[in-house]
């Protein structure tokens, strides 16, 4: 396993950073996930632009343009130019003695890795999910390595036997543990507004748009918990779980076995069609 580390590609055995790396310490540090199809990394400015986002919101001294080359170099060191991957990348802070403010001067830490994935297209398994209360902070636009919340409460789904967590924020559904959530009602396609309480998926942002090309009426509001049995059909959306139905959420069932709803199944089959596409710019 090859891993980019700070300008270099090295095995991962070879891989070290410092104990006071302020991303080990303090989880101070931005991450993003981008997967490659055969026509190329998916979105891949589109997440680019999101980390460039997210370290200037949170004062990293960083220049994301500088790793398009290394991506590309990576990939290729990493044996999988021509197959289906997934790039995992993280910026932190840098090293420097455990200070909570900004230390000056430092050079960012920089990690990225590719692994063979194999995406979900056929998602013939419906998922089932928790509710949870989401007790994560009042910043969940900002792709923080620090991920605690998210982490906890999709342990509890597994405990739970279920694929998901959809976290309650106020009486309202935010977006899953790792993921965007959509629902359907009265053929409208309602998704909470990209706020500070959400991530602002790539996916999510993709299916908005499809939505407008498919004449799909959408509406960027809360759904509040107690509306949930009211909706006709819901999915999640995220980079490696693409559009993925729910058949069971908390104590509402929406399908017994493998069905689909009508909509879910229109946006699946229009966001597959993606895929033979060069959406790479
Ligand atoms: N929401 C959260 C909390 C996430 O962690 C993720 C993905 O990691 C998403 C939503 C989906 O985002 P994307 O579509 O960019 O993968």
């Amino acid at each position: 396993q090859k891993v980019y580390l700070n300008g270099e590609i090295i095995a991962s055995e070879d891989a070290n950073i410092s104990v006071f790396d302020r991303g080990f310490l303090f989880g101070d540090g931005i991450y993003e996930v981008m997967v490659q199809l055969e026509n190329g990394i998916f979105y891949k400015k589109a997440h680019l632009d999101r980390l460039q986002e997210n370290l200037d919101k949170i004062g990293i001294d960083f220049d994301v343009d500088t790793l398009y080359p290394e991506i590309d170099a990576l990939i290729e060191a990493s044996g999988l130019s021509d197959a289906s991957c997934l790039i995992y990348m993280q910026i932190t802070r840098g090293t420097a003695p455990r200070k909570h403010s900004y230390p000056k001067g430092i050079a960012a830490s920089v990690m990225m890795y590719a692994l063979p994935f194999e995406l979900p297209y056929i998602n013939t398994k419906n998922m089932k999910a928790i509710t949870a209360n989401d007790f994560r902070w009042h910043r969940c636009d900002i792709k923080s390595i620090s991920l605690l919340g998210n982490i906890m409460t999709n342990e509890a789904a597994m405990i739970a036997d279920c694929d998901e967590a959809v976290l309650i924020r106020d009486g309202k559904v935010t977006e899953g543990s790792h993921t965007n959530i959509f629902f359907v009602k009265d053929s409208k396609v309602v998704t909470h507004p990209a706020n500070e309480h959400i991530l602002d998926g790539i996916t999510r942002k993709v299916l908005v748009q499809l939505c407008k090309e498919l004449d799909l009426p959408l509406i960027e509001k809360a759904i509040s918990f107690d509306e949930i049995p009211n909706t006709d059909e819901a999915f999640f959306t995220g980079t490696t779980t693409q559009i993925a139905s729910i058949a069971q959420l908390g104590e509402h069932t929406y399908y017994d076995g493998n069905d689909i709803g009508p909509i879910t199944k229109q946006l699946r089959e229009a966001f597959a069609k993606l895929k033979d596409i060069d959406t790479a710019d």
